[in-house]
């Protein structure tokens, strides 16, 4: 290995990789960051892929995850000085149903309740209730997953929660963890409506009704949304992206793009340096930082080094179900039959809680859902710049498909039946589109080698896959068995999503823990 030039490399610009370079250059740490793509930013990008002038985000496009995180909290000014901005959504989301029928959900509580209300009077007074208990436990649960996982400060805030809410409020949150969405909701709700509405959200991550754990994320996402709204990106979700970049670069690190790492280096059970696809090697004094998944860091970028049982154990990391997104270019917006549904955010086209669990059950037995849900994100109804005058762009997010699929060959046929699906509710959508792309699984995992299968979550969030078991016992703190090997992004603690923080909590514990002090100030910090 040459000398080294430098404290850190980290290998990808996800978003992660994005908040840990951030992070360390902030701190002084002379920093290079790799990236396969042209573009930094992973599963956060926004390009147009349609027809000019229509800017799609071709995966992530609900930034609430950003927009509450502890990164934006401490380097939100600058970022917002590099071109960040939001568009916040107050109309978040609502449920369409075969009658025609919808019920919407915004930021305004008391709406949202009349809406509840206009189907059961008992399920709006359990929506107060559990909106209620939302805002009670909200302070002791978001800032756990703004944490490493264990650690003192997660204990700590667990306790500050007994302390104010009493000794039954681990415990209920320990039943809630132990729930699925069917159990939650049929507890909770009377209506089928309104358990549905509920339920969808646990098909943005690998819950379907019956799975345990699903009662805690589905509260978690679909209360999140109705407290914040839903934040878009202004002009897309890569301003994120482009924003953390900037900061990157003017703190002083260095970011090479379309520059693969092929290897990285493992010497005498130490990482330490990478090889690039042209053969070059470069040196890193203090470690590696991989933002991929353990069967990626494993299975393709260490070739030599490690035990071939610490290579077989990451194989055994699991991923859920695949994701198709459809972008369309329209020349108007869909003419839902319920018109109300034309002002929200997402559209759920996920009617009941048997069609979520057979969609589930079909994908994850290599069948092709006839109803997967649809999450249908109107994004330029609130930010129309995103189109040409008066046009629009649409995402259909399509959960749970099968990973494994002759995806080349069904990809379009299968879209045509998904939008012949959406039509029942929105009838002439498909006369409105003048462009369209669709990335099946398989292209989702071409673009990037973390969603595999097309598992937009990066590995599942099943209970046995979450907390300290993320992505397995003992590597939560983002140390892998080889020392000066690092792992963070969505298959690391707290999951998916755009919420930076593994990539931000590893670099706070490197900057915090580092056995020997970095090279001298490379960095211009910003104040
Ligand atoms: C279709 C889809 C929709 C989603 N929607 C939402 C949403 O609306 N809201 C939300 O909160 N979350 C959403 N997510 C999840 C969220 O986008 C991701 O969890 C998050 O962006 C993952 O970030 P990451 O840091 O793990 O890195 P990734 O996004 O996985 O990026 C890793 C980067 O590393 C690069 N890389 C990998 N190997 C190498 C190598 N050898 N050399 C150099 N570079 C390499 C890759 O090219 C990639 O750019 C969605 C995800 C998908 C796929």
């Amino acid at each position: 290995m040459p000398v080294s030039q430098y404290d850190s490399i980290i290998v990808g610009a996800g978003l992660n990789g994005l908040a840990a370079g951030v992070v360390l250059a902030k701190a002084g740490w002379k920093v290079l960051m790799f990236e396969s793509q042209s573009e930094p930013g992973g599963a956060v990008r926004t390009a147009e892929v349609t027809l000019p002038g229509f800017r799609h985000d071709l995966y992530a496009t609900n930034l609430n995850g950003f927009a509450t995180s502890q990164l934006f909290h401490d380097f939100g000014a600058d970022l917002r000085r590099l071109g960040l901005e939001f568009v916040r959504a107050s109309n978040a989301f609502c449920s369409v149903f075969p009658d025609g029928d919808m019920v919407g959900v915004t930021t305004d509580l008391e709406e949202t309740i009349s809406e509840v209300r206009r189907l059961s009077a008992a399920d709006a007074e359990a929506w107060r209730a559990l909106t209620e208990r939302f805002r009670r436990m909200a302070d002791y649960v978001f800032p756990v997953m703004r944490q490493p996982m264990p650690s003192w400060g997660t204990l700590r805030t667990l306790l500050r929660g007994t302390r104010a809410l009493g000794t039954r409020w681990p415990i209920g949150l320990f039943a809630l963890l132990m729930t699925s969405q069917r159990e939650f909701v049929t507890r909770h709700f009377r209506h089928p409506k309104i358990a549905a509405l509920w339920a969808a959200w646990g098909m943005h991550l690998d819950f379907a009704p019956e799975v345990r754990g699903g009662g805690l994320y589905g509260f978690i996402q679909c209360m999140s949304a109705q407290a914040n709204g839903l934040h878009f990106g202004k002009g897309g979700a890569s301003v994120v992206v482009d924003a953390l970049a900037r900061l990157y670069c003017e703190l002083g690190g260095e970011l090479r793009c379309s520059s693969p790492v092929a290897e990285i280096v493992v010497e005498n059970g130490r990482a330490v340096g990478v090889k690039l696809s042209g053969g070059e090697l470069i040196a890193a004094r203090h470690g590696v930082i991989a933002n991929t998944t353990p069967t990626v860091l494993f299975g393709k970028l260490i070739k030599a080094g490690v035990s071939r049982r610490l290579a077989r154990k990451a194989q055994r990391y699991r991923y859920g179900p695949g994701t198709m997104m459809i972008h369309l270019a329209l020349s108007q917006l869909p003419q839902w039959r319920n018109s109300r549904a034309a002002s929200f955010a997402y559209v759920h086209v996920a009617p009941s809680l048997e069609i979520m669990s057979r969609a589930y059950d079909d994908a994850s037995h290599g069948r092709l859902p006839a109803e997967p849900v649809l999450i249908v994100a109107q994004p330029t109804l609130f930010n129309a710049s995103r189109a040409p005058h008066s046009r629009h762009v649409l995402s259909i997010q399509v959960r749970v498909l099968p990973s494994r699929l002759d995806w080349d060959t069904v990809k379009e046929e299968y879209a045509d039946r998904l939008l012949a699906l959406l039509e029942r509710y929105a009838p002439g959508v498909r006369q409105q589109i003048v462009g369209r792309c669709v990335l099946s699984p398989v292209d989702l995992e071409r673009a990037n080698p973390n969603l595999v299968g097309g598992d937009n979550l990066s590995g599942s969030h099943h209970l046995a896959q979450q907390f300290i078991f993320r992505p397995f016992l003992g590597w939560s703190r983002y140390r892998t068995p080889v020392r000066g090997l690092y792992i963070c992004g969505a298959s690391t603690w707290p999951g998916a999503g755009v919420t930076a923080a593994s990539g931000y909590l590893l670099a706070n514990l490197l900057t915090q823990t580092a056995d020997q002090p970095p090279s001298t100030g490379m960095s211009t910090p910003v104040t």
